[in-house]
């Protein structure tokens, strides 16, 4: 048996060299936004943004082209990320295309929010059903703060929309000292209140114009300790399978009950049981978030590659997978700009 053969075991599922199914492909449709979160747009040194041409993002047909390949390798689980991946024209007709694909279980979504209100309901026909919504503040003047935009109310109102037709939510809340960190609490009290897992995650350097510094950045024990101070947390079991969060259900003295999840890449890094290969808005392959080696999936597409030599980069890709990463709570950022790689 070849290595690469190595990535295939008997029951179809894709393997690597440290035995991790790879089952799970994060796709970043687009590096634009319609949002400037200052920890995740990085601007150059003109103060603009660098965005990718237009043509080096890969076609709807390319990416879908991908994604057959991948769930007939043995991947199930797709997230569409980016940037932004509502904003990208089209993406309820991909989304409907991908959503016909035999042996893709589940599409899940990460989003800002901000189209949500209007996007919802086709969201929701297409099939998907669980929403990572981004949201690291509760008050309007700091909503415009963090992202440059006064759309808070929107987002809200989108979040109450996917609520309302039954999506699962779960709020993505980047933890960052000095910014957000009077509001860690209320996150906490809205678990309770709504039916949204709320997820603290451990704001990560990313990217070479990070606003990253060791200063603005908190671990989980230490906000589990916080939110723990509301009542009592029981993890909640199963759940360390459900992505890399790790999950409690948080009581309070009058028996409510809320999900608070709590995301560590750095301080209690999940390397060991990560699932995931990512395709970045550039065509590229990148097996881990915080590795900055990259497979260039795009040149191969469009240089005529055939089916079996896609399945070889991509196997190959999964042979290269670092067993995990190396970025510490006192480390200098990772060079890829979250945006493109997709968070
Ligand atoms: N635009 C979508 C959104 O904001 O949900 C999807 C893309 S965004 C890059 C995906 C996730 O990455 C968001 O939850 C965002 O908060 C998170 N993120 C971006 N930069 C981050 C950083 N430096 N540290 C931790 N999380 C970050
Ligand atoms: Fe846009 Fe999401 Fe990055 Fe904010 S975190 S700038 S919403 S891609």
């Amino acid at each position: 048996m070849n290595k690469q053969e190595q990535t295939i075991k008997n029951n179809g599922q894709l393997v690597d060299m440290f035995s991790r199914t790879i089952s799970y492909l994060r796709l970043s449709l687009t590096d634009r936004c319609n949002l400037r979160c200052v920890y995740c747009m990085p601007v150059d040194d003109k103060g603009g943004l660098q965005l990718l041409p237009h043509k080096d993002l890969l076609s709807y047909e390319e990416l879908l082209r991908i994604v057959n390949l991948v769930v007939d390798m043995g991947m199930n689980k797709l997230r569409l990320t980016g940037g932004e991946p509502l904003v990208r024209k089209g993406v309820m007709d991909f989304i409907t295309a991908l959503s016909r694909i035999d042996g893709l279980d589940e599409i899940r979504l990460t989003t800002n929010g901000v189209l949500l209100h209007e996007k919802a309901e086709g969201l929701y026909r297409s099939g998907i059903r669980k929403l990572n919504i981004s949201l690291d503040t509760l008050r309007p003047d700091r909503f415009k703060e963090i992202t440059g935009a006064d759309l808070f109310q929107q987002v809200w109102q989108g979040i109450e929309t996917a609520s309302d037709l039954g999506f699962d939510i779960k709020l993505n809340v980047v933890a960052m000292k000095g910014v957000n960190d009077d509001e860690f609490l209320d996150f906490a009290k809205l678990a309770v209140e709504k039916p949204y897992q709320v997820r603290f995650i451990e704001f990560m350097p990313v990217g070479k114009k990070s606003s990253w510094d060791k200063s603005s950045y908190i671990t989980s024990d230490e906000l589990k300790d916080l939110v723990g101070s509301m009542g009592t947390l029981d993890p909640l079991p199963g759940c360390r399978m459900d992505g890399p969060a790790r999950v409690y259900l948080l009581t309070t003295p009058g028996g409510s009950t809320g999900k608070i999840g709590f995301i560590s890449p750095i301080s209690h890094h999940f390397c060991d049981t990560c699932n995931r290969l990512r395709l970045t808005s550039a065509g590229k392959l990148r097996a881990c978030l915080l590795h900055d080696r990259e497979a260039d999936l795009k040149t191969l597409l469009r240089s005529g590659g055939t089916d079996d030599e896609i399945r070889g980069l991509i196997r190959q890709t999964i042979l290269d997978k670092p067993k995990g990463h190396t970025l510490a709570e006192d480390q200098a950022s990772c060079g890829g700009q979250m945006s493109r790689i997709g968070g």
